[in-house]
């Protein structure tokens, strides 16, 4: 066989298509790196989750299949071992798939599972990473995650843990916030709210400031600044919602000053009344 023979020239893996975990960051389609829009326009077929917006597909070929596989219109999302298999199966036809997940596609999107499957498939997966919705929602408030007198660190934790699963344990993690100023970003937080207050509460003092931010870098941003003691109460009285993100820590003791000093202004967001930072 030389190099000039057709069948050298071509390895078995010819007819594969390409794979791309994409992320969509927190649904601002602004937020969009310039490698995330070249992936989702030469896509033949884009595989979305919840959480991605509209705006973002716009960039896709009018010719380009989009697949939901999020819980949209009520359904149950499908099952992650089938997305698997359909990813893979698009590789195998020769598809360009792109697989586009909201914020960024490792933190806590479940595209760590996705690569570990498709890589033993014998597929190579190209990462294209994302503005985690974390990230962006405490900016958002012009708040910084870090300060060198009040974060010298930041957790990104998940306040939902998998079936069957112990899930973090708030305890360890507020003595450890305390005592390492770290900044606590908690994704998922919304439904375990109570615990998590609870939890945090043994190790953190009562007046650590909260940030709830929904929606994200998204139109309808909403957003409340509480006390850890109140976060329960805010997220009751402000109807705050899945899906947000609770920033706890000093750090945002910033983002009260900034919210004081536009207080007049009306586009500015409002203090809850008992936000006594
Ligand atoms: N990979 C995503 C996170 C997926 S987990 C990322 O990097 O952002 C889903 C959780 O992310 C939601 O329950 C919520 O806690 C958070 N989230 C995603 N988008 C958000 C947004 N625009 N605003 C606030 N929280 C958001």
């Amino acid at each position: 066989m030389n190099q000039h023979d057709s069948s050298f020239a071509k390895p078995a893996t010819s007819l594969l298509g390409t794979c791309s975990l994409v992320g969509a960051g927190p649904g601002d389609p602004e937020l969009l790196t310039i490698k995330a829009v070249k992936a989702i326009q030469a896509a033949t077929i884009l595989l979305v989750d919840d959480l991605v917006s509209d705006e973002v597909l716009k960039h896709a070929q009018a010719s380009a299949r989009i697949v939901y596989v999020g819980k949209r219109g009520g359904c149950k999302s499908t099952p992650q071992a089938f997305i698997e298999k359909l990813m893979i199966n698009a590789v195998n036809a020769g598809e360009n798939l792109v697989r586009l997940k909201g914020g960024d596609p490792f933190v806590f999107g479940r595209g760590g599972e996705e690569v570990e499957h498709l890589r033993e498939a014998g597929i190579e997966v190209k990462i294209i990473n994302g503005i985690t919705s974390g990230l962006a929602a405490i900016s958002s408030l012009g708040a910084p995650l870090t300060h060198r007198e009040h974060a010298h660190g930041v957790v990104f934790v998940t306040g939902h843990a998998k079936p069957g699963d112990q899930g973090t344990d708030w305890r360890q993690l507020a003595a450890t916030a305390r005592d390492a100023k770290l900044t606590l970003v908690i994704y998922m937080g919304v439904s375990g709210a109570e615990t998590i207050q609870m939890e945090l509460l043994t190790g953190l003092p009562a007046d650590t400031p909260v940030a709830i931010v929904e929606n994200a870098s998204l139109p309808q941003q909403r957003q409340a600044l509480t006390r850890l003691d109140s976060l329960c109460m805010t997220l009751n009285e402000r109807g705050l919602k899945s899906p947000s993100i609770l920033v706890v820590g000093n750090v945002i003791q910033a983002c009260a000053q900034i919210f004081k000093t536009q207080k007049n202004d009306a586009t500015a967001p409002t203090l809850p009344l008992h936000a006594n930072l």
